[in-house]
């Protein structure tokens, strides 16, 4: 049987090499060539000798997810369905931001981790935005540079249940594996940067690897990495550290801690495991200012009530790469989105140092919710920020190809035979 080496990591890699007779320093270079030169052919690996090379084409093969389909929306959001078998699927999304800007900001998946770089339209933006709002939040900062943030899926289904998300409504099927999470970063950079024209094949491969030991560069396409697709992180924690550590490898991905980041509906042991393992940006689901709503829209809030939720964001705090947590909060119409909640929420967090990134809810089959209007929206977070908190409102992107936040729903075979027993429940 051949090992697939595209989730194995430096120290894994070793290992690997070991067992062949081969001296460390090969894991670095396979590190190179599977994931900073996108390489899924031994053949192509010129720096080694070609007896090794056709030893590693018998024992080893790179293999990421097959790609079942590749959609781009009109705001060149880009989705993919990766097929992870026995009629699983799962769905990966590429949301580029250029140095256009934008009033409201944040890609569908993320913006958890707003940059501040300036850039050459920066003044364009701060004109058209002069006189919108006060110091702080989204209108008044400058747009950043180009950004590209990839947002991939930790889990075949959610388990977790949470009553606006598409993917909660599945059901669960399992948890990914480290090659089918890092494979969705390796598949992307790969699909991007041919995109990009630069011909596939070996030149290519040899000019990316030309590069290597630099880390991120501008022209990469994928600056930052959010654990925001379909799942839960922290209930897969172990495969998704794994992947999270070929991201910030410098012979592999080369991302900052601070350009990953991992969303959570709220898993307290998870978190302070986390903060142990692997500090990248945290953004938790926060969602509503009290007990009572949050357990009936993100249900794991039974078990780690809200006081719990906030005393693990301050002790990730002393390890993490940033020093705010971003609160998610989607808003949802009539339900969480007045006025009196938004100074309940503001009184709420003001013991964390955190940003807040307000989610209008994006409506998908089936679902009964309405997204809160842009008026209801700008009051919440004009309360938000005249309480001195740092508040965004998230963009929507790829809306036309379901590519939207809590959109993403892929294939799954729902393990917990959830849908069945609802069925089951309604009377007849
Ligand atoms: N399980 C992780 C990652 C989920 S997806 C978590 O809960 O954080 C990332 C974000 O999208 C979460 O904040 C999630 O609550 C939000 N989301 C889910 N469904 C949504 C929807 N229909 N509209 C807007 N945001 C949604």
């Amino acid at each position: 049987m051949t090992v697939n080496l595209i989730g194995l990591d430096q120290e894994a890699l070793r290992g690997f090499c070991a067992g062949l007779g081969e001296k460390p320093y090969r894991a670095r270079q396979l590190l190179r060539w599977i994931h900073h030169a996108g390489v899924d052919d031994f053949s192509a690996m010129t720096d080694m000798a070609k007896p090794l090379r056709e030893r590693l084409a018998e024992s080893a093969s790179i293999a990421a997810p097959r790609v079942l389909r590749d959609t781009t929306a009109a705001d060149g959001t880009r989705k993919w369905l990766l097929d992870v078998g026995t009629g699983n699927a799962i769905e990966t999304v590429f949301i580029p931001e250029g140095d256009r800007g934008g009033l409201s900001r944040g890609p569908a998946c993320g913006d958890a981790t707003p940059e501040r770089d300036a850039s050459a339209s920066d003044l364009v933006a701060s004109i058209l935005s002069a006189g919108r709002s006060p110091s702080r939040g989204p209108a008044s900062r400058a747009p950043r540079r180009y950004r590209g943030t990839l947002c991939i899926s930790s889990q075949a289904g959610c388990a977790l249940e949470c009553s606006f998300c598409s993917t909660g409504k599945q059901g669960f099927n399992r948890n990914l594996t480290v090659e089918e999470i890092i494979g969705q970063l390796w598949l992307a950079s790969r699909a991007l940067r041919s995109r990009d024209a630069l011909a596939p094949g070996l030149r290519t491969a040899q000019s990316a690897v030309g590069s290597l030991g630099r880390g991120v560069t501008e022209e990469r396409p994928i600056s930052n990495v959010v654990m925001m697709g379909m799942g839960e992180p922290l209930a897969n924690l172990e495969n998704v550290v794994a992947a999270m550590r070929l991201m910030l490898d410098d012979s592999a991905y080369g991302l900052s801690r601070r350009r990953v980041t991992l969303s959570t509906a709220g898993l307290v042991p998870g978190i302070d495991r986390l903060r142990e393992a692997c500090p990248v940006a945290l953004a938790v689901s926060l969602h509503a200012p009290n007990d009572a709503l949050r357990d009936e829209l993100v249900p794991i809030n039974r078990k780690y009530p809200i006081r719990e939720l906030l005393a693990a964001c301050r002790r990730y705090l002393s390890k993490a790469p940033r020093d705010f947590v971003t609160f998610e909060y989607v808003m949802l119409a009539g339900v969480n989105d007045s006025v009196g909640q938004a100074r309940e929420l503001a009184a709420l967090v003001s013991e964390v140092p955190c940003k807040i990134n307000l989610i209008p809810f994006n409506p998908f089959s089936g679902v009964d919710y309405q997204r809160s209007s842009p008026e209801a929206i700008a009051r919440f977070r004009d309360v938000l920020m005249q309480a001195g908190l740092v508040t965004t409102v998230r963009k929507t992107r790829g809306e036309d190809i379901a590519a939207a936040c809590g959109q993403l729903a892929g294939r799954v075979l729902d393990r917990t035979r959830r849908t069945e027993s609802r069925q089951q429940e309604l009377p007849r």
